[in-house]
């Protein structure tokens, strides 16, 4: 089975209205949060901050300590299983402008029971579920 490794993030910001979240389209139809694949010789938060510079063009981003969790899933890559595991962090930033590069086919911020409900995968959804479990206000 071919493994594949990516790291991402559940990207938020402050808001006069509330905390809203970062999610994107991909090409093949869904909504996550913003991830890529790990690079030779990257710890996951390299990936996650190159991720979101070329995905997003977002440049100032801020870990949450004490957050990471993994989400696995397998699907189908010109026939064959492929696995894959992503490793997210929470993080916020406080800029709003997103420049999504051709990866993508758009964005969106929002509340996070908005943002739950927008999610297309249960993984996903049960990921974004555990920030608050933490005990993070969201
Ligand atoms: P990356 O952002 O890591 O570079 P990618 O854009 O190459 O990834 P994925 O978002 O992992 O690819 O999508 C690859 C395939 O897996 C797609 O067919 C997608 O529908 C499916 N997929 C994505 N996320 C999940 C998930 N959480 N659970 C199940 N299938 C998923």
């Amino acid at each position: 089975m071919i493994e594949e490794r990516s790291a991402g993030a559940i990207l938020y910001r402050n808001t006069p209205h509330g905390r809203t979240y970062l999610l994107l389209n991909y090409p093949s139809g869904h909504w996550d949060f913003v991830k890529g694949n790990i690079e030779k010789g990257e710890s996951f938060k390299e990936t996650v901050l190159r991720e979101v510079r070329e995905e997003t063009g977002i440049t100032d981003v801020n870990f949450v300590n004490g957050f990471e969790n993994k989400v696995e899933y397998h699907y189908q890559r010109d026939g064959k299983l492929v696995h894959k595991e992503v490793v997210f962090f929470l993080a916020e930033t406080p800029t709003e402008e997103v420049r999504i590069s051709h990866e993508h086919q758009g964005f969106v911020w929002l509340r996070f029971d908005d943002a739950l409900q927008k999610l297309t995968y249960k993984t996903a959804q049960n990921l974004m579920k555990k920030v608050r479990e933490s005990g993070f206000q969201t």
